[in-house]
């Protein structure tokens, strides 16, 4: 007699737990001003030290508990990853786990040159990198760290040298800081094969001091592009995919809408969040996280952690994008720095 698994987790929307999105570390070499702006994250900024991290096991020990539950993605963030030794080892590990059928990675770009080969060897099948501007003043004011597009030009095409494309590109949008960069951005990778998703700004964390007037929409983003370029709205390739797609008319390829403020998707998000540390969140916008380090090292068993992820996962009902509102963009949310976005 087959032994029976036991259903799939849901939460108390009907969502299920496909995609994992785990923060290697808190530190970054950018100082993005919608993430972790400089005024906060300055000299004396206290980052996780190193014995407070998850190591390189624990990781894969996590990923192998969480693919029983149904994770099938998994997305290496930070902070920035790359700034975090031996990532390719990290890959490797994960590479290797059942379950894990879509292996990602989002950085910055920069340390590409010196990674992508090791992590295309290592088993990783693609990258999204974040550019906010396609000219150096407005990219060096946005990511204050005075770094050039070119850098980040090199690393996407050492990506794709290695093999980790297609290329998503993230542009995320604060008005009166690049909103005047979303058609030039447009101009310069249509017709790439890269995918250039514009990001609304958010009220991620705490410390952004976020403001609705600096968003700009969904609807202004795509009012701008299709004044020059018709676009035409595509079907979403997974459920609980982030970025609504639309193709150029003319056929120069696609791009994405990721709105969390003016269009929530909140209804299919199956998305979990394990930060550098050891601590689960179930939303992008939660308060607290879910102390999973404490069990891990004090022996839990694997059976333990599966019991305790479901029981979290099961009694999931976070919706943040569709509530927002004034009062809740005070709250003090974890930082995305922390828990990648
Ligand atoms: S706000 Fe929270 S629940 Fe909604 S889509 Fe984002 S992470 Fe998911």
């Amino acid at each position: 007699m087959p032994e029976l698994l036991p259903m799939l987790p849901r939460d108390t929307r009907g969502r299920p737990l496909r995609d994992l999105r785990i923060s290697v570390t808190d530190r970054c070499n950018f100082r993005c001003v919608y993430c972790m702006p400089r005024a906060v994250f300055g000299p004396d900024h206290a980052f996780l030290p190193r014995a407070e991290l998850l190591t390189f096991g624990e990781i894969a020990r996590m990923v192998a508990i969480f693919t029983r539950l149904g994770v099938e993605k998994v997305r290496l963030t930070g902070g920035e990853p790359l700034v975090r030794r031996e990532i390719p080892t990290l890959v490797s590990l994960l590479a290797g786990i059942r379950g894990v059928q879509d292996l990602t990675l989002t950085t910055n770009g920069v340390l590409l040159p010196e990674h992508a080969s090791a992590l295309r060897e290592a088993g990783l099948h693609r990258v999204t990198v974040s550019l906010d501007a396609d000219d150096d003043a407005t990219f060096r004011r946005m990511n204050d760290a005075g770094v050039p597009v070119s850098r980040v030009l090199a690393g996407i095409e050492a990506a794709e040298a290695a093999g980790l494309g297609p290329i998503k590109l993230n542009m995320v949008v604060k008005r009166g800081w690049n909103e005047h960069a979303v058609l030039p951005m447009a101009r310069r990778f249509r017709g790439t094969g890269r995918i250039l998703r514009f990001i609304e700004y958010m009220d991620v964390g705490h410390s952004n001091g976020w403001r609705l007037d600096e968003v700009t929409s969904a609807d202004e983003i795509l009012a701008t592009i299709s004044a020059e370029f018709p676009l035409e709205p595509m079907a979403p390739t997974n459920p609980g995919e982030v970025a609504e797609r639309y193709r150029y008319a003319d056929g120069a390829g696609e791009i994405g809408i990721i709105a969390s403020v003016s269009r929530p998707f909140c209804g299919d998000c199956n998305r979990a969040r394990l930060s550098a540390d050891g601590q689960l969140y179930t939303c992008l916008f939660a308060t607290s996280g879910h102390d999973l380090r404490t069990l891990l090292r004090g022996g839990a068993s694997d059976g333990d952690l599966e019991a305790t992820l479901r029981g979290i996962w099961e009694a999931r009902d976070d919706r943040y994008s569709e509530i927002r509102s004034a009062e809740t963009a005070t709250l003090p949310k974890v930082e995305m720095s922390y828990i990648g976005g």
